[in-house]
């Protein structure tokens, strides 16, 4: 069997390891360059491997292609593979069958990090044998080559779900579903919808799906296309009779036998949508049994996760935040409705489409001064300029940063939320987030 496998990133090399272990005849392809770790990793195993390009005659007579995630189904020597009927799947999609470790795989538009590290946390604190993987951290295909793990908590993209066929998580979680990457998906929502189902596509009766019950296009899709699995859902603004629902202060829980509460303040990360992701979390932890004592100690320990809402200082009593990874505008309502101070909004970068609406009640409401940090700045004047009093535009953090300042007075506070991706001005996210810490910290 030949698998060929387009993209020598981690995802890539991950499931050339596993595949060369398992007796396939492997090949790597990348149109860009393979980074010098990675291309060490691959001469190690013996693993043959191309940069620079792909050589059709070494990629078309494939049995089967493993494609990673950030490759479009447009480019042309996908389109090839797929004219000639190979077959083009994801990392997960490969490296699942090839566990028998129980599965909890995370999807949604936001809140995949966020929930999958709190998961990961309360079965580890439980004393489970488990393994992270998903967008985070070492490839699950690497961790099933090489590891021996009884459970996998996984952060599961569309991208990744577009190459599963028979990907069965014994638990999955759809968090939300907002527009996102529409440009993947003929910006077609319901395309983008039907993507993010395919993660309960082949679940079975003993499995579970757990659902946003306050989600529109969760509960459109879900009445339509009836899943297989047990239903779990959580809420914040309704009762539910199987699930987890905000009742006043506390999350309660009523989940098969069952029942208890925890007081919301417990879960350290601020907003109403990390009390979702932490009973989307906590609802996994319950359906493996983890005592109620541990959840709730584990919940209080976890430590939080960078650039998400992520309090940097306060200065001259101004607090600093950092919600670099908000590159959404779903994201951004979340942060601005949790703040309750006047806030100074960093906001801007590349625009994936977005439609600002949403985001127009509380804008006028709190925001009181807008920094536009991005090469492009015409569609968020034209969104806002009429309805928030100070607008100016900036093109370097530092800059940002030091009008923030000079924007704010004391007791409100500076957010960075950009609603939009970072690549205009910054590598990415992260990189734009530490360059607001490093901003803030010199002020
Ligand atoms: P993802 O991995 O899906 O991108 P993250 O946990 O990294 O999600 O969070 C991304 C952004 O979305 C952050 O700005 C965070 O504050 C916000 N966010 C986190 N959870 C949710 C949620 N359940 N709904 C809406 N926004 C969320």
């Amino acid at each position: 069997m030949r698998l060929v496998v387009l993209g020598g990133g981690e995802s890539g090399v991950g499931t050339a390891i596993l595949a060369k272990k398992k007796g396939f005849d492997v090949f790597v392809s990348d149109y860009g360059t393979i980074a010098d770790h990675y291309q060490k990793v691959l001469i190690q195993y013996g693993i043959d491997w191309e940069q620079k390009g792909h050589t059709e005659t070494l990629i078309l007579n494939a049995d089967e292609v493993m494609k990673s995630p950030g490759i479009s189904e447009k480019v042309p020597i996908v389109k090839a593979l797929l004219a000639l009927n190979i077959p083009v799947i994801s990392e997960i999609e490969f490296a699942s069958r090839y566990t028998q470790a129980h599965i909890t795989a995370i999807t949604g538009s936001n809140g995949k990090t966020t929930t999958t590290l709190l998961t990961y946390h309360l079965l580890k604190e439980a004393g489970f044998h488990v393994g992270l993987a998903g967008n985070i951290g070492k490839s699950f295909a690497w961790q099933v080559a090489e590891e021996n793990f009884d459970f996998y908590v996984l952060e599961i993209s569309s991208f990744q779900l577009d190459g599963c066929f028979r990907f069965r998580p014994n638990i999955a979680i759809i968090l939300n579903i907002t527009p996102d990457h529409l440009d993947r998906y003929e910006y077609n929502f319901d395309h983008y919808v039907a993507s993010k189902f395919r993660i309960t596509k082949n679940q079975q009766k003993t499995d579970y799906l757990i659902l946003d019950a306050d989600d529109e296009a969760i509960l459109k899709y879900n009445m339509k296309n009836k899943t297989n699995a047990q239903i779990i859902t959580f809420s914040v603004e309704q009762k539910v009779s199987n699930g987890a629902f905000l009742n006043q202060n506390n999350m309660d829980f009523n989940i098969k036998e069952t029942s208890f509460s925890i007081d919301k303040d417990v879960f350290p990360m601020p907003g109403k949508h990390n009390i979702k992701n932490a009973m989307a979390a906590t609802s996994t932890a319950i359906l493996l049994n983890i005592r109620k004592q541990t959840i709730r100690e584990s919940m209080m320990n976890f430590q939080g996760v960078p650039h998400r809402l992520e309090q940097v200082s306060k200065v001259k009593n101004v607090s600093y935040i950092n919600d670099s990874k908000a590159t959404n505008v779903n994201a951004v309502f979340y942060a601005l409705d949790d703040i309750k101070s006047p806030i100074v909004w960093i906001v801007g970068g590349v625009d994936k489409g977005n439609d600002y609406s949403e985001l127009m009640p509380l804008v006028h409401e709190k925001v009181k001064a807008m920094i536009c940090l991005g090469l492009d700045n015409k569609k968020l004047i034209s969104a806002f300029g009429d309805i928030v009093d100070t607008l100016v535009e900036v093109d370097s953090m530092e800059e940002a940063v030091r009008l923030s300042q000079i924007l704010s007075e004391s007791g409100d506070t500076v957010l960075l939320s950009p609603a939009c991706a970072s690549f205009d001005l910054f590598e990415n996210y992260e990189d734009r987030g530490n360059k607001f810490k490093e901003a803030v910290r010199s002020l």
